[in-house]
């Protein structure tokens, strides 16, 4: 497959964009380096690239594109939006309208408030966790990834990761020092962490299933143990949903699992596909937001039309019946024909799936936790995700990131994606 005009757009990137992307995790650094792909149009379960090649895309833009690029239903919102205004710095009707989906969805957030992105929804919840506790520590767990604001960016998972820099420098001490990281999936370190900081800390931040060292998923009890643990020691639990949230079912985690967080955090998939990020919960907890409260918080692109009118697409969408077994069937199907092609070749991979996301770690060893998941072999990884892009199919370039299925993959494209998977391990057995 010939890439001639990414390879030279990549060129003319580098000259004028730091390390030729927007994002680090669009580099191809952690699969050998050289130009990433230069995509040029996106259509329902496919990517066309500059020089005019094809890929099933199972990046899914790092999770927002649940319902296929360009469907019609979020383009036509944003269409029609876009020619009544993108900004009034005002509120809007559509925004009430957006939030009370979001509240029937996911009931712990009695109050909500839009921002622009992930980022932004994780920080200001943990400012209001801090503000509600007057306490300052966090504890997150290692490889989890919330966002690039300081406080985060400790042992954190996804793109840092990828780049072997889970903590990245230009952060002070004094911020480092308010964060404790604990292993997921273990409540034991959690209650250590909790007898020795307890009366420190604000809130317990977590990924109620994990997406960003690849999709892993809580054990039994453990959200439970989370909630028990933390709310004994006075301490606030905020769950990051922004990847989960409106993935595995109409809601989140929270109401999949039947466990309650005080406060939420979300982000892509409500968007659409356009930027944004919105954090809520208890009434009491909200209510210390400005205008009304203390802490501080603002923004002049949040609840923009464009975004909210996209979310609101999005989400009514995938309200209709039927969505989410597709997605479950679809990632059933190839996540299973997948594993049989492993054995079948003799290739270790363990694959951790819920509905449509899933990853396929090359490893012998089950995957709960961030040591697993650095345990599998990055470089069967690296060959694999070239070989794969030579067949047209497109993955995140990265061992610790998930596929995302979405509704516009279809039978066929699916039975191309496992045609592309039998070659690809063909060949690394006969490497
Ligand atoms: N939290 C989680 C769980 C995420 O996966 C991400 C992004 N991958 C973020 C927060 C940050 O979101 P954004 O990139 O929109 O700032």
């Amino acid at each position: 497959m010939r890439r001639e005009r990414s390879e030279a757009l990549y060129e003319q990137a580098l000259d004028v964009i730091v390390g030729g992307v927007n994002s680090p995790s669009r580099s191809f650094r952690a699969v050998g380096g050289g130009a990433p792909v230069f995509m040029k149009r996106a259509q329902g379960a496919y990517f066309w690239d500059e020089d005019g090649n094809r890929y099933i895309d199972y990046l899914g833009a790092f999770g927002p594109i649940i319902l296929g690029h360009a469907h019609p239903a979020v383009t036509e919102a944003i269409v029609k939006t876009a020619a009544e205004g993108t900004l009034y710095g005002t509120p809007t009707e559509k925004e009430i309208r957006f939030c009370r989906m979001l509240r029937e969805a996911i009931p712990s957030c009695e109050l909500l408030r839009l921002v622009n992105s992930g980022t932004e929804a994780v920080m200001s919840a943990i400012r209001l966790a801090r503000a509600y506790t007057g306490r300052d520590k966090i504890i997150k767990f290692a490889g989890c990834y919330h966002g690039h604001s300081d406080l985060v960016l400790v042992a954190a998972g996804s793109g840092p990761s990828t780049l072997g820099m889970p903590d990245s420098a230009g952060i002070p001490q004094s911020i480092a020092r308010e964060v404790i990281t604990v292993p997921f999936n273990r409540l034991d370190t959690l209650e250590q962490a909790l007898d020795r900081w307890g009366d420190q800390t604000a809130a317990v931040l977590v990924e109620p299933l994990v997406g960003n060292f690849g999709i892993v998923p809580p054990a039994p009890g453990f959200l439970e143990g989370v909630n028990r643990l933390a709310h004994a020691a006075g301490a606030l639990v905020i769950y990051d949903e922004v990847i989960t949230a409106f993935r595995f079912h109409y809601g989140g985690v929270q109401t999949l699992y039947g466990v309650e967080p005080d406060l939420t955090a979300l982000g892509k998939i409500i968007g659409g596909g356009l930027p944004i990020g919105a954090y809520g919960g208890r009434r009491e907890i909200m209510e210390l937001v400005a205008p009304v409260g203390p802490m501080y918080q603002a923004g002049t692109m949040a609840g923009n039309p464009l975004s909210v009118a996209a979310g609101i697409a999005c989400l009514e969408t995938l309200a209709r019946p039927g969505t989410y077994e597709r997605l479950d069937q679809a990632g059933e199907r190839l996540a299973g024909a997948i594993a049989e092609l492993a054995s079948r070749y003799g290739i270790p991979v363990q694959i951790n799936r819920k509905g449509g996301a899933f990853t396929v770690y090359f490893t012998d060893r089950p995957v709960t936790d961030y040591d697993g998941a650095k345990a599998a072999d990055g470089e069967a990884f690296a060959r694999f995700f070239h070989l794969m892009l030579e067949s047209g199919v497109y993955l995140p370039a990265s061992k610790y990131e998930a596929w995302f299925l979405t509704i516009a993959h279809s039978d066929e494209d699916i039975d191309r994606t496992i045609e592309a998977v039998e070659r690809a391990f063909r060949e690394m057995k006969r490497e």
